[in-house]
């Protein structure tokens, strides 16, 4: 069924091209998100990559959520998959959540973070500073004239409240910190997308899109 299908293109940067089994568009690893199938039966999200066990990709986009929970996860994984796209969407943010404080604390043990507000302004006057993380419940107290122009140049981005953002960098509370490395950044405005991703059932996106009949569909073992 898939054997009309191109040979997949190489993608530069990690891998080649996988299918999502929502939309059933190729794209490149870094835009999807890795589900595996539990030994229980359970949709397991592998947002890290590398957990063993068979593998599906989507979109971490409401429309995707909707198609592959459960007709699209089922036709990939040959198995009876009973997740809804809204407890595949609660999965997914809570993994996600995770991914944000494992990315936060990753960043400090390299020496890629600034923590607090004075060292943040001045990883920002000094250019380093490639991504602004603020704590929800402080962006009054954070936003110093560097951080309001992080935020205006798409450069910040809101995420826990301090006690979260402290917890994820060992310390109390944190109300911003300043990621200086380009790759670090990336996933983390990836990982921040998904966990604040709206739910398939509040967005029309998610209504009446239809499931994929196909028989078949993308799967991979490790
Ligand atoms: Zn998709």
């Amino acid at each position: 069924m898939l054997s009309a299908r191109s040979e997949p293109v190489a993608n530069s940067r990690r891998g080649r091209l996988r299918t999502c089994v929502g939309c059933r568009r190729e794209a490149a690893p870094d835009d999807l998100v890795r589900v595996v199938l539990g030994a229980d039966g359970a949709v397991v999200p592998d947002l890290a990559g590398g957990s063993l066990g068979r593998g599906a990709w989507l979109h971490p986009e409401p429309r995707c959520l909707a198609q592959a929970a459960p007709a699209g996860l089922s036709a990939s994984f040959r198995a009876r998959v009973l997740t809804s796209p809204d407890e595949l969407w609660a999965l997914l943010r809570a993994a996600a959540d995770r991914r944000v404080a494992a990315l936060l604390g990753a960043a400090r043990r390299a020496g890629k973070l600034e923590v607090g507000a004075t060292a943040v302004d001045q990883a920002l006057l000094d250019g380093r500073a490639e991504l602004v993380m603020l704590a929800v419940d402080a962006r009054a107290a954070a936003s110093g004239a560097a951080c309001g122009r992080a935020i205006a140049e798409g450069r910040g981005l809101a995420w826990g409240s301090k006690e979260t953002l402290g917890r994820a960098l060992g310390r109390s509370e944190v109300a911003a910190a300043a990621v200086v490395d380009r790759g670090l950044s990336q996933a983390l405005k990836r990982a921040v997308a998904m966990a604040h991703m709206p739910a398939p059932s509040n967005t029309s996106d998610g209504r009446g899109a239809p499931a994929s009949s196909r028989a078949d569909g993308p799967t991979e073992d490790r």
